[in-house]
Protein backbone atom coordinates (compact mmCIF):
# COMPACT_ATOMS: atom_id res chain seq x y z
CA UNK A 1 0.00 0.00 0.00
CA UNK A 2 1.72 3.63 -1.21
CA UNK A 3 0.15 6.51 0.24
CA UNK A 4 1.05 10.06 -0.06
CA UNK A 5 0.24 12.46 2.96
CA UNK A 6 -0.27 15.61 2.58
CA UNK A 7 1.56 17.79 5.62
CA UNK A 8 2.85 15.07 6.95
CA UNK A 9 5.21 17.33 8.82
CA UNK A 10 2.89 18.47 11.07
CA UNK A 11 0.96 17.37 14.50
CA UNK A 12 -1.77 15.42 12.90
CA UNK A 13 0.33 14.88 9.88
CA UNK A 14 2.77 13.32 11.64
CA UNK A 15 1.47 11.16 13.47
CA UNK A 16 -0.44 9.37 10.85
CA UNK A 17 2.50 9.10 9.08
CA UNK A 18 4.64 7.54 12.57
CA UNK A 19 1.40 4.96 12.53
CA UNK A 20 1.48 3.80 9.41
CA UNK A 21 5.07 3.21 8.69
CA UNK A 22 5.90 2.16 12.41
CA UNK A 23 2.76 0.58 12.53
CA UNK A 24 0.66 0.03 9.48
CA UNK A 25 3.80 -1.25 6.99
CA UNK A 26 2.41 1.09 4.49
CA UNK A 27 4.80 2.90 2.11
CA UNK A 28 4.51 6.76 2.66
CA UNK A 29 5.52 9.87 0.95
CA UNK A 30 5.24 13.16 2.87
CA UNK A 31 4.67 15.59 0.82
CA UNK A 32 4.94 18.98 2.69
CA UNK A 33 5.67 22.55 2.51
CA UNK A 34 7.06 23.03 6.07
CA UNK A 35 5.31 26.45 6.84
CA UNK A 36 6.03 27.51 10.42
CA UNK A 37 3.93 24.67 11.38
CA UNK A 38 5.66 21.95 9.45
CA UNK A 39 8.58 20.48 11.38
CA UNK A 40 10.83 17.64 9.93
CA UNK A 41 12.23 16.82 14.01
CA UNK A 42 8.54 15.30 14.49
CA UNK A 43 9.40 12.36 11.94
CA UNK A 44 12.69 12.20 13.53
CA UNK A 45 10.79 8.04 14.34
CA UNK A 46 10.65 7.72 10.49
CA UNK A 47 13.92 9.23 9.34
CA UNK A 48 15.69 5.88 8.59
CA UNK A 49 12.77 3.56 7.93
CA UNK A 50 13.44 2.61 4.38
CA UNK A 51 9.45 2.59 3.78
CA UNK A 52 9.66 6.39 4.23
CA UNK A 53 10.54 9.56 1.92
CA UNK A 54 10.06 12.95 2.45
CA UNK A 55 9.26 15.73 -0.31
CA UNK A 56 9.35 19.49 -0.20
CA UNK A 57 6.85 21.10 -2.11
CA UNK A 58 3.67 23.03 -2.16
CA UNK A 59 0.11 21.38 -2.90
CA UNK A 60 -0.59 24.98 -4.79
CA UNK A 61 2.40 23.98 -7.56
CA UNK A 62 0.22 21.92 -9.97
CA UNK A 63 3.19 20.61 -11.78
CA UNK A 64 5.05 19.30 -8.20
CA UNK A 65 1.85 18.05 -7.12
CA UNK A 66 1.45 15.77 -10.77
CA UNK A 67 4.91 14.65 -10.49
CA UNK A 68 4.84 13.52 -7.19
CA UNK A 69 2.00 11.54 -7.76
CA UNK A 70 3.46 9.70 -11.18
CA UNK A 71 6.59 9.35 -9.40
CA UNK A 72 5.14 7.50 -6.21
CA UNK A 73 2.57 6.15 -7.78
CA UNK A 74 0.28 6.20 -4.56
CA UNK A 75 -2.82 3.75 -4.02
CA UNK A 76 -4.26 6.35 -1.56
CA UNK A 77 -3.56 10.35 -0.97
CA UNK A 78 -4.42 11.62 2.77
CA UNK A 79 -4.38 15.55 2.75
CA UNK A 80 -3.83 17.04 5.87
CA UNK A 81 -2.14 19.94 4.39
CA UNK A 82 -3.71 23.40 5.22
CA UNK A 83 -3.01 26.38 7.59
CA UNK A 84 -4.73 25.02 10.74
CA UNK A 85 -4.49 27.92 13.19
CA UNK A 86 -7.56 30.16 13.69
CA UNK A 87 -6.39 33.07 15.62
CA UNK A 88 -3.53 33.05 12.55
CA UNK A 89 -6.44 33.30 10.37
CA UNK A 90 -7.92 36.44 12.00
CA UNK A 91 -4.51 38.04 11.90
CA UNK A 92 -4.36 37.61 8.10
CA UNK A 93 -6.68 35.12 5.95
CA UNK A 94 -4.31 35.22 2.67
CA UNK A 95 -2.56 31.91 3.48
CA UNK A 96 -5.91 30.49 4.56
CA UNK A 97 -7.77 31.06 0.93
CA UNK A 98 -4.42 29.78 -0.64
CA UNK A 99 -3.73 27.06 0.82
CA UNK A 100 -6.75 25.31 2.21
CA UNK A 101 -8.84 26.14 -1.26
CA UNK A 102 -6.61 26.89 -3.94
CA UNK A 103 -4.14 24.63 -2.42
CA UNK A 104 -7.07 21.97 -2.29
CA UNK A 105 -8.38 22.59 -5.70
CA UNK A 106 -5.06 22.03 -7.32
CA UNK A 107 -4.61 19.04 -5.16
CA UNK A 108 -7.69 17.02 -6.15
CA UNK A 109 -7.45 18.27 -9.37
CA UNK A 110 -4.12 17.04 -10.24
CA UNK A 111 -4.74 13.42 -8.11
CA UNK A 112 -8.02 13.16 -10.58
CA UNK A 113 -5.77 13.36 -13.65
CA UNK A 114 -3.91 11.04 -11.96
CA UNK A 115 -6.26 8.86 -10.81
CA UNK A 116 -7.91 8.49 -14.78
CA UNK A 117 -4.83 7.26 -16.11
CA UNK A 118 -4.60 4.61 -13.92
CA UNK A 119 -5.22 0.94 -14.65
CA UNK A 120 -8.97 0.12 -14.23
CA UNK A 121 -8.14 -2.66 -10.99
CA UNK A 122 -6.07 -0.04 -9.32
CA UNK A 123 -8.36 3.31 -10.30
CA UNK A 124 -11.46 1.10 -8.66
CA UNK A 125 -9.04 0.55 -5.60
CA UNK A 126 -8.08 4.09 -5.01
CA UNK A 127 -9.07 6.61 -2.75
CA UNK A 128 -8.58 10.10 -1.55
CA UNK A 129 -9.38 10.69 2.13
CA UNK A 130 -9.78 14.89 2.79
CA UNK A 131 -9.28 15.64 6.23
CA UNK A 132 -11.14 18.31 7.66
CA UNK A 133 -12.61 20.00 10.72
CA UNK A 134 -15.64 19.92 13.23
CA UNK A 135 -15.39 23.89 12.91
CA UNK A 136 -17.29 23.85 9.82
CA UNK A 137 -20.33 23.31 11.57
CA UNK A 138 -20.28 26.52 13.77
CA UNK A 139 -21.04 26.33 17.20
CA UNK A 140 -23.20 24.58 19.26
CA UNK A 141 -25.19 25.73 22.46
CA UNK A 142 -25.01 23.57 25.63
CA UNK A 143 -26.73 20.51 24.36
CA UNK A 144 -26.71 18.35 21.26
CA UNK A 145 -23.62 16.82 18.84
CA UNK A 146 -22.83 17.13 15.48
CA UNK A 147 -23.90 14.73 13.13
CA UNK A 148 -22.70 14.36 9.57
CA UNK A 149 -26.01 15.74 8.49
CA UNK A 150 -25.58 19.04 10.22
CA UNK A 151 -25.64 21.91 7.98
CA UNK A 152 -22.41 23.66 7.49
CA UNK A 153 -22.22 27.25 9.46
CA UNK A 154 -18.29 28.26 9.71
CA UNK A 155 -17.30 31.41 11.75
CA UNK A 156 -13.59 31.99 11.29
CA UNK A 157 -11.80 32.60 8.49
CA UNK A 158 -10.04 29.30 9.17
CA UNK A 159 -13.23 27.18 9.17
CA UNK A 160 -14.83 28.97 5.99
CA UNK A 161 -11.89 28.17 4.13
CA UNK A 162 -11.99 24.06 5.16
CA UNK A 163 -15.86 24.25 4.63
CA UNK A 164 -15.03 25.39 1.10
CA UNK A 165 -12.49 22.48 0.24
CA UNK A 166 -15.15 20.09 1.72
CA UNK A 167 -17.29 21.72 -0.58
CA UNK A 168 -14.40 21.09 -3.35
CA UNK A 169 -14.10 17.53 -2.64
CA UNK A 170 -17.40 16.29 -2.28
CA UNK A 171 -18.47 17.94 -5.79
CA UNK A 172 -15.31 16.14 -7.20
CA UNK A 173 -17.03 13.34 -6.03
CA UNK A 174 -20.64 13.84 -7.64
CA UNK A 175 -19.46 15.52 -10.74
CA UNK A 176 -16.19 13.14 -11.63
CA UNK A 177 -16.94 9.90 -9.55
CA UNK A 178 -13.54 11.02 -7.86
CA UNK A 179 -12.94 8.56 -5.26
CA UNK A 180 -12.97 10.76 -2.38
CA UNK A 181 -14.07 10.61 1.55
CA UNK A 182 -14.59 13.36 4.39
CA UNK A 183 -13.44 13.01 7.98
CA UNK A 184 -14.31 15.58 10.32
CA UNK A 185 -12.59 15.91 13.69
CA UNK A 186 -12.54 17.98 17.07
CA UNK A 187 -9.91 19.11 18.30
CA UNK A 188 -6.94 17.39 18.50
CA UNK A 189 -3.97 17.13 21.15
CA UNK A 190 -0.89 15.08 22.43
CA UNK A 191 2.65 14.93 21.44
CA UNK A 192 4.70 16.72 18.52
CA UNK A 193 1.60 19.75 19.36
CA UNK A 194 2.55 22.84 18.01
CA UNK A 195 3.25 25.60 21.11
CA UNK A 196 0.50 28.12 19.91
CA UNK A 197 -2.41 25.64 20.83
CA UNK A 198 -4.05 25.69 24.09
CA UNK A 199 -2.68 22.48 25.20
CA UNK A 200 1.33 22.87 24.81
CA UNK A 201 0.96 26.20 25.59
CA UNK A 202 -0.61 26.28 28.37
CA UNK A 203 1.93 23.21 29.74
CA UNK A 204 4.80 25.30 28.23
CA UNK A 205 3.99 28.66 30.17
CA UNK A 206 3.36 26.74 33.29
CA UNK A 207 6.78 25.28 32.84
CA UNK A 208 8.10 28.78 33.22
CA UNK A 209 6.33 30.28 35.35
CA UNK A 210 4.31 32.42 32.47
CA UNK A 211 1.16 33.31 32.72
CA UNK A 212 -2.01 30.92 31.73
CA UNK A 213 -3.71 32.69 29.17
CA UNK A 214 -7.45 31.98 28.94
CA UNK A 215 -9.78 33.13 26.52
CA UNK A 216 -13.03 34.99 27.76
CA UNK A 217 -14.54 33.14 31.11
CA UNK A 218 -12.77 29.85 30.18
CA UNK A 219 -16.44 28.43 29.73
CA UNK A 220 -15.75 27.62 25.92
CA UNK A 221 -16.30 23.59 25.70
CA UNK A 222 -14.14 21.74 23.07
CA UNK A 223 -14.57 17.94 22.14
CA UNK A 224 -11.11 16.29 22.45
CA UNK A 225 -9.35 13.53 20.62
CA UNK A 226 -5.83 12.12 21.31
CA UNK A 227 -3.87 12.42 18.14
CA UNK A 228 -3.08 8.68 18.17
CA UNK A 229 -6.88 7.57 18.49
CA UNK A 230 -7.29 9.86 15.16
CA UNK A 231 -4.55 8.73 13.15
CA UNK A 232 -5.95 5.47 13.60
CA UNK A 233 -9.42 6.26 12.49
CA UNK A 234 -8.34 7.75 9.54
CA UNK A 235 -6.43 4.84 8.00
CA UNK A 236 -9.78 2.61 8.89
CA UNK A 237 -12.03 5.42 7.47
CA UNK A 238 -10.15 5.52 4.03
CA UNK A 239 -9.83 1.83 3.69
CA UNK A 240 -13.66 0.91 5.12
CA UNK A 241 -15.17 4.06 4.44
CA UNK A 242 -18.07 4.57 1.26
CA UNK A 243 -17.09 6.74 -0.94
CA UNK A 244 -18.33 10.28 -1.20
CA UNK A 245 -19.41 9.91 3.01
CA UNK A 246 -18.46 12.00 5.84
CA UNK A 247 -17.29 10.56 9.01
CA UNK A 248 -17.01 12.30 12.11
CA UNK A 249 -14.44 11.57 14.76
CA UNK A 250 -14.56 12.70 18.03
CA UNK A 251 -13.29 11.70 21.43
CA UNK A 252 -16.48 11.82 23.23
CA UNK A 253 -14.60 14.29 26.07
CA UNK A 254 -16.08 17.14 25.86
CA UNK A 255 -14.57 19.81 28.46
CA UNK A 256 -14.77 23.41 29.31
CA UNK A 257 -11.23 25.24 28.78
CA UNK A 258 -10.61 26.43 32.00
CA UNK A 259 -11.22 22.48 33.09
CA UNK A 260 -8.40 21.36 30.54
CA UNK A 261 -5.87 24.19 31.98
CA UNK A 262 -6.89 23.76 35.83
CA UNK A 263 -6.47 19.36 34.51
CA UNK A 264 -2.66 20.41 33.03
CA UNK A 265 -2.03 22.78 36.44
CA UNK A 266 -2.91 19.53 38.91
CA UNK A 267 -0.93 17.22 36.60
CA UNK A 268 2.26 19.76 37.01
CA UNK A 269 1.38 20.43 40.78
CA UNK A 270 1.98 16.59 41.12
CA UNK A 271 4.90 15.53 38.95
CA UNK A 272 6.86 19.11 39.00
CA UNK A 273 5.68 21.06 41.91
CA UNK A 274 6.82 24.69 42.18
CA UNK A 275 6.52 27.19 45.42
CA UNK A 276 2.67 28.15 44.20
CA UNK A 277 0.24 25.92 42.54
CA UNK A 278 0.71 26.24 38.79
CA UNK A 279 -3.02 27.26 38.57
CA UNK A 280 -2.20 30.66 40.13
CA UNK A 281 -0.68 31.78 36.79
CA UNK A 282 -4.30 31.65 35.32
CA UNK A 283 -4.80 34.77 33.71
CA UNK A 284 -8.27 35.44 32.02
CA UNK A 285 -7.81 37.53 28.44
CA UNK A 286 -9.74 39.35 25.92
CA UNK A 287 -12.19 36.73 24.24
CA UNK A 288 -11.28 35.68 20.35
CA UNK A 289 -13.66 37.42 18.00
CA UNK A 290 -16.37 35.20 16.96
CA UNK A 291 -15.87 32.60 19.39
CA UNK A 292 -17.58 29.30 18.98
CA UNK A 293 -19.30 28.44 22.04
CA UNK A 294 -19.27 24.53 22.05
CA UNK A 295 -18.04 21.82 19.40
CA UNK A 296 -19.21 18.52 20.31
CA UNK A 297 -19.05 15.27 18.14
CA UNK A 298 -21.47 11.99 17.49
CA UNK A 299 -18.93 9.97 15.91
CA UNK A 300 -21.26 6.95 15.95
CA UNK A 301 -21.43 6.40 12.16
CA UNK A 302 -17.78 5.37 12.81
CA UNK A 303 -18.22 3.67 15.74
CA UNK A 304 -21.36 1.56 14.25
CA UNK A 305 -19.85 1.20 10.62
CA UNK A 306 -16.42 0.95 11.24
CA UNK A 307 -16.00 -0.20 14.63
CA UNK A 308 -13.50 2.21 15.71
CA UNK A 309 -13.11 3.67 19.63
CA UNK A 310 -11.24 6.15 20.79
CA UNK A 311 -8.39 4.42 23.18
CA UNK A 312 -8.07 7.32 25.00
CA UNK A 313 -10.02 8.81 27.64
CA UNK A 314 -9.02 12.99 28.61
CA UNK A 315 -7.53 12.00 31.28
CA UNK A 316 -5.08 9.60 29.87
CA UNK A 317 -4.25 11.59 26.90
CA UNK A 318 -3.36 14.52 28.80
CA UNK A 319 -1.46 12.68 31.32
CA UNK A 320 0.31 11.35 28.52
CA UNK A 321 0.85 13.99 27.08
CA UNK A 322 2.23 16.78 29.50
CA UNK A 323 4.88 13.86 30.16
CA UNK A 324 5.51 13.65 26.79
CA UNK A 325 6.44 17.22 27.18
CA UNK A 326 8.42 16.76 30.03
CA UNK A 327 10.71 14.49 28.40
CA UNK A 328 10.87 16.14 24.91
CA UNK A 329 12.04 19.53 25.50
CA UNK A 330 14.57 18.37 22.61
CA UNK A 331 11.70 19.36 20.38
CA UNK A 332 9.67 22.02 21.37
CA UNK A 333 12.72 24.25 23.22
CA UNK A 334 13.84 25.49 19.27
CA UNK A 335 10.16 26.31 18.23
CA UNK A 336 9.91 28.19 21.69
CA UNK A 337 12.65 30.13 21.26
CA UNK A 338 12.84 30.86 17.41
CA UNK A 339 9.07 30.13 15.98
CA UNK A 340 6.92 31.58 18.67
CA UNK A 341 7.53 32.16 22.10
CA UNK A 342 3.55 32.57 23.21
CA UNK A 343 2.42 36.23 22.00
CA UNK A 344 -1.29 36.76 21.78
CA UNK A 345 -2.72 35.85 18.24
CA UNK A 346 -6.31 36.85 16.89
CA UNK A 347 -7.17 40.12 18.24
CA UNK A 348 -8.13 40.90 15.09
CA UNK A 349 -6.62 44.35 16.11
CA UNK A 350 -4.77 45.31 13.07
CA UNK A 351 -5.99 42.46 10.89
CA UNK A 352 -4.50 42.25 7.27
P1 LIG B 1 -0.55 21.74 11.34
O1 LIG B 1 -0.67 23.22 11.17
O2 LIG B 1 0.17 21.20 12.53
O3 LIG B 1 0.18 21.13 10.07
C1 LIG B 1 -0.11 21.51 8.76
C2 LIG B 1 1.01 21.00 7.85
O4 LIG B 1 0.68 21.37 6.51
C3 LIG B 1 2.37 21.61 8.18
O5 LIG B 1 3.35 20.58 8.21
C4 LIG B 1 2.62 22.56 7.01
O6 LIG B 1 4.00 22.71 6.69
C5 LIG B 1 1.85 21.88 5.89
N1 LIG B 1 1.42 22.83 4.84
C6 LIG B 1 0.82 24.04 5.03
N2 LIG B 1 0.61 24.63 3.84
C7 LIG B 1 1.07 23.76 2.88
C8 LIG B 1 1.09 23.78 1.46
N3 LIG B 1 0.63 24.84 0.78
N4 LIG B 1 1.61 22.73 0.81
C9 LIG B 1 2.11 21.66 1.49
N5 LIG B 1 2.12 21.59 2.83
C10 LIG B 1 1.59 22.62 3.51
O7 LIG B 1 -2.02 21.17 11.25
P2 LIG B 1 -2.69 19.92 12.00
O8 LIG B 1 -3.17 20.37 13.32
O9 LIG B 1 -1.79 18.75 11.91
O10 LIG B 1 -3.95 19.68 11.08
C11 LIG B 1 -3.91 18.79 9.97
C12 LIG B 1 -5.24 18.83 9.25
O11 LIG B 1 -6.28 18.46 10.15
C13 LIG B 1 -5.61 20.21 8.71
O12 LIG B 1 -6.21 20.04 7.45
C14 LIG B 1 -6.59 20.75 9.73
O13 LIG B 1 -7.48 21.64 9.12
C15 LIG B 1 -7.26 19.48 10.18
N6 LIG B 1 -7.79 19.53 11.56
C16 LIG B 1 -6.98 19.79 12.63
C17 LIG B 1 -7.51 19.80 13.92
C18 LIG B 1 -6.65 20.01 15.14
O14 LIG B 1 -7.18 19.98 16.25
N7 LIG B 1 -5.34 20.20 15.02
C19 LIG B 1 -8.87 19.58 14.12
C20 LIG B 1 -9.67 19.35 13.01
C21 LIG B 1 -9.11 19.30 11.74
Amino acid sequence: MRIVVTGGAGFIGSALVRYLVNEAGAEVLTFDKLTYAGNLASLRAVEHAPNHRFLRADICDRQAVAAALNDFQPDRIYHLAAESHVDRSIDGSADFIQTNIVGTYTLIEAARHYWLGLDEARKASFRFLHVSTDEVYGSLEADGFFTEQTAYDPSSPYSASKAASDHLVMSWHRTYGFPAIISNCSNNYGPYHFPEKLIPLTILNALDGKPLPVYGNGSNVRDWLYVEDHARALHLIAGKGRLGEKYNVGGRNERRNIDVVEAICGILDRVRPAREPHANLIRFVTDRPGHDYRYAIDASRLESELGWRAQETFDTGIEKTVLWYLDNDWWWRPLREKVYSGERLGTAVGAG
